[in-house]
């Protein structure tokens, strides 16, 4: 009756796409707490399975990481360096001339990282920011240059093949390391791995990872039974009436634990006992979720709603969202146990 997080599974995802890439150095990515996941027990397992470079979106998640992880690892700031912030044993990813000028003289010397927009629009310098500072830039040693690509969970896009081709005109004649891919960049092929490639979702067992082990797996605590009558109705709204008699398990979670309301919106969200499943039925609720087990030979002390058969991406289709924000969305009641 808890969150499972398998952190085997997670360097194990980790690995076989790193070898996916194998002249690029694999970092990883824990930011937003290790995509929801806890990043103070997922970074040193990746630290262990040999992962050396790590991002984070802000620096005060760089901060909690640094002191569980080795000299040898080093944490990449995403955001870059914003006014005031405290960086020290962290590496910014500078996005602006203003970022690049912000406290240059205090930056210990190649202590930073450069990110280019490649035609994303979300961070990093232009091509004429760039050219201005390239040359003082390149001379003061970034440990990275790197760009994100926008489309690359499209194998097909046409944006894919023209921001490696913005990408590779202004890194041209670099001798520093570069960076363009994240998981679905790095599935694309050889020609967007460069020399380090930044593995996020397929590492937590998220498409376009088709092939990742399932990391998480989550069994909600039944509170009761009861039965129903034939037109009797089930919570808020009362958007659910039972056509047969019926039995009702009310489970211990709702959109307080990252368990949208939308998720059941179709009427398609299902809890699994061990192999069969149950559709949820009425509305989701703040801390409660009610299931129809009527055809449950009997009612178990747990109802799973994620599992090895019904993964992140399966549950976020019913919302209507990603993989990426059912993990980021867990929360925090439901008691987690590491593996
Ligand atoms: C989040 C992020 C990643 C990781 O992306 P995934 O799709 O989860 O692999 C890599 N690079 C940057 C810049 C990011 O913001």
């Amino acid at each position: 009756m808890a969150l499972v997080i398998d952190l085997g599974a997670i360097a194990a995802n980790w690995k076989s796409l790193a070898d996916k890439a194998p002249g690029a150095r694999p970092g990883a990515v824990v930011k937003a707490d290790a995509y929801g996941l806890g990043a103070a027990r997922v970074a040193p397992a990746l630290y262990a399975a040999g992962a050396r470079d790590f991002f984070v979106a802000l620096a005060g998640e760089g901060r909690d990481i640094r002191p569980l992880l080795p000299e040898d690892a080093r944490i990449f700031v995403l955001s870059g360096h914003m006014e005031g912030e405290d960086l020290t044993g962290l590496i910014p990813v500078l996005n602006s001339p203003e970022q690049f000028f912000r406290d240059r003289a205090l930056r210990p010397k190649g202590q930073f990282g450069i990110q280019l927009d490649s035609g994303m629009n979300r961070l990093g310098f232009e091509p004429g920011e760039w050219a201005a500072i390239r040359a003082e830039a390149l001379a003061a040693g970034p440990q990275l240059i790197m760009s994100h690509l926008a489309c690359a969970d499209e194998p097909d896009h046409p944006a894919n093949a023209q921001q490696l081709a913005v990408f590779r005109a202004m890194t041209e004649g670099v001798d520093a390391p570069r960076a363009l891919s994240a998981t679905g960049g790095t599935l694309l092929g050889p020609d967007y791995h460069f020399d380090l490639v930044r593995l996020g979702i397929g590492m937590y067992g998220g498409l376009p990872y088709a092939e990742a082990r399932p990391v998480v797996s989550l069994a909600l605590p039944v509170i009761q039974t009861r039965e129903v009558k034939p037109g009797e109705s089930v919570g808020y709204g009362y958007s659910w009436t039972a056509t047969r008699p019926a039995r009702i398990a009310t489970v211990a979670a709702g959109y307080a634990d990252g368990l949208a309301r939308a998720l059941a919106r179709q009427g398609q969200l299902r809890l699994w006992a061990g192999e069969r499943s149950c559709p949820v039925v009425g509305r989701i609720s703040m801390d409660l979720i009610t299931v129809d087990v009527t055809d449950l030979p009997f009612v178990p002390e747990a109802l799973e709603i994620l599992n090895a058969r019904q993964g992140i991406d399966a549950v976020a289709d019913l919302g209507g969202t990603i993989g990426y924000e059912i993990l980021t969305s867990l929360g925090h009641r439901y008691p987690r146990r590491y593996l």
